[in-house]
């Protein structure tokens, strides 16, 4: 808690000085957005976020698919326009079909998402949308909008500091479970696209995995995918525009061989999933 008070008094000055106002590149082609919170202080409060994961979550006691899971985020790290950022990727060992990312470049992926998934491009479609979530700031982007001046306001008062703090660090956490919300989940996509395309990966795979993705939701409408059915845009809508954003890059790219034996080698590690017991 004591590194969140440090990061909001930090915040604070800038909030109140106005004085470090700087415009942050937040997307491919040079795109900029007024960003009030800094790189550092969005690393501290994602480590923050994430040391929460970690203390809740098990991570997967398998070197080498840390390693795996590490080494495609690298892969389109690299290609974002955050690729400076010191990005963490880790597996928790859960069978809910989800993925996410907090601020700062700290990713964490299911072994339930990862079981349903049949190739290394499709790993790398969620990947890249993850990653573009962090590339967008978005959730740096709603903290603003939602709290820009209420945490001036509440943390000179004083008194209301702590219950501030924990709201913040919940709504982060809660955010990154469930998603960003219309246009946020699009830009995602949007870019997530590109960046998996720029990284050599085959761009048809995002298609497939949303497919699986919106097959597999049935009536599940908590604990999943950024909780896909409550808060994201329609799939459909998802995916036909993915499916436009692919028909204007040139033909070749969906016709990428995708990477399977590989990630079915590595899927053939993942623990079996804990077994149901029927109430
Ligand atoms: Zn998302």
């Amino acid at each position: 808690m004591n590194e969140l008070r440090v990061f909001f008094r930090h915040g604070l000055f800038i909030l109140l000085g106005l004085s470090l106002l700087s415009c942050a590149t937040t997307g491919p082609g040079g795109k900029k957005s007024f960003i009030l919170i800094s790189e550092s202080q969005e690393i501290e409060l994602g480590q923050s976020v994430s040391e929460q994961v970690l203390g809740q979550e098990k991570a997967l006691a398998d070197d080498q698919w840390q390693a795996y899971l590490t080494e495609v985020g690298r892969k389109i790290a690299a290609v974002s326009d955050r690729s400076t950022l010191p990005f963490h990727f880790t597996v928790l060992d859960n069978d809910q079909i989800n993925a996410f990312a907090t601020p700062g470049g700290y990713l964490f992926f299911y072994t339930g998402i990862l079981r349903m998934m049949e190739s290394e491009d499709e790993l790398a479609a969620v990947m890249a949308h993850e990653i573009s979530h962090v590339v967008g700031r978005h959730s740096v982007k709603t903290i603003q909008a939602y709290y820009g001046g209420a945490i001036a306001a509440n943390i000179l008062l004083g008194d209301q500091a702590d219950k501030e703090i924990g709201q913040i660090t919940e709504i982060v956490f809660g955010l990154a479970l469930r998603g960003y919300g219309r246009s946020n989940e699009h830009e995602a996509d949007q870019y997530g696209l590109h960046y998996m395309t720029k990284a050599g990966y085959n761009p048809q795979a995002m298609v497939t995995m949303f497919e699986k993705l919106a097959a597999a939701s049935g009536d599940r409408e908590s604990n999943f995918f950024e909780g896909l059915l409550s808060t994201h845009p329609d799939t459909k809508d998802r995916i036909s525009r993915i499916k436009d954003q692919i028909a204007a890059l040139p033909p070749e790219n969906a016709n990428r061989p995708l990477i399977k034996t590989k990630y079915a080698q590595m899927k053939s590690r993942l623990p079996a999933p804990v077994e149901k017991k029927e109430p």
